[in-house]
């Protein structure tokens, strides 16, 4: 075991800063003074860096450190730490390490003596998890489903009993089949759509995942983040759910009281409630 104070003693450290998600001026200062105080500035795109950092008028060397040279940039950047330079690491957008490059570089840095502290920010999942409405006592973060749909149910089908809010991410060419997925895995949940989260166009879309599932795909454009109410012990039951139900008992031949009942045991859910969509539906 190694202990050692964060902002005290003889070992390098690595800052690793959180950057803004859409606006910039959720930027803080202890994050600004970070960056203009290292020596060096490691990026996950030094394209978009420069950007973000020449919007504050801060010139840097960058060092790219990217998933696929993580390594090589990690021995580089564990170099110039122990050399008694000040490295941070930012990603493009919100946390490095959280779904983004960053944590085998941590570890690298750990590895090698280097301490690590994060200087905090905005972050897509708590900032739509706090507003979604949803159960935020206990969650869980999935992030990004894989791309191929059958390795997307596989994982789906291993997340469905779970009681924790789960937060997923996704891209926009995606999200129509991750909806349909979503819904056709876990069931008829309540679910939030965060899009565009810190920007101008924000938006918070909440309702049920059967219709989530529905909506046109060409209004969901932009960043977004999926929250899915955990799994309450059985499939919730929608609206159309209970009015194929009572199409079918009707149909059937039972009458209006017997169908209700009929309807009320075979769904479990609550008698006023079919009787309402009932009335509605099916009383001329
Ligand atoms: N490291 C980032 C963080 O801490 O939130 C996440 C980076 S991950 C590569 C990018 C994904 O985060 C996007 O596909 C989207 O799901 C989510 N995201 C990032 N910015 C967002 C925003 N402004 N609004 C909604 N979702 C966002």
């Amino acid at each position: 075991m190694q202990r050692e104070l964060n902002f005290s003693g003889p070992s390098p450290i690595l800052y690793l800063v959180a950057t803004p998600i859409g606006n910039l001026s959720e930027w803080s200062p202890r994050a600004i003074e970070t960056v203009k105080d290292a020596d060096y500035v490691a990026c996950e795109d030094t394209r978009h860096s420069g950007e973000l950092l020449s919007r504050f008028n801060i010139d840097k060397q960058l060092i790219s450190c990217h998933e696929h040279n993580e390594e090589q940039a990690g021995e580089y950047i564990v170099s110039l730490l122990k050399d008694g330079k000040k490295v941070c690491y930012m990603s493009d957008a919100g946390y490095p390490a959280i779904s983004d490059p960053g944590s085998r570089l941590v570890k690298r840095c750990l590895e090698n003596g280097i301490k690590v502290s994060t200087i905090s920010g905005p972050n897509a999942a708590l900032n739509a998890l706090a507003s979604s409405g949803l159960d935020s006592t206990h969650f869980y973060f999935h992030g990004f489903l894989p791309p191929k749909s059958n390795e997307r149910k596989k994982e789906l089908e291993q997340l469905s009993g779970k009681g924790e809010t789960i937060i997923f991410y996704e891209a926009p060419h995606r999200i129509e089949a991750t909806l349909k997925e979503v819904y056709s895995v876990l069931g008829n949940r309540q679910a939030c759509l965060a899009r565009e989260l810190t920007k101008t166009h924000e938006e918070f879309i909440r309702g049920d995942l059967e219709s989530l599932s529905k909506l046109d795909s060409s209004t969901l454009r932009g960043e977004m983040v999926l929250i899915v109410a955990g799994f309450t012990g059985g499939k919730e039951v929608s609206e159309e759910d209970i009015r194929l139900a009572l199409k079918d008992a009707l149909k059937g031949g039972l009458k209006g009281k017997e169908a209700i009942s009929e309807v009320c045991d075979r769904l479990d859910v609550k008698k006023n409630r079919v009787y309402e969509i009932y009335l509605k539906e099916f009383r001329s």
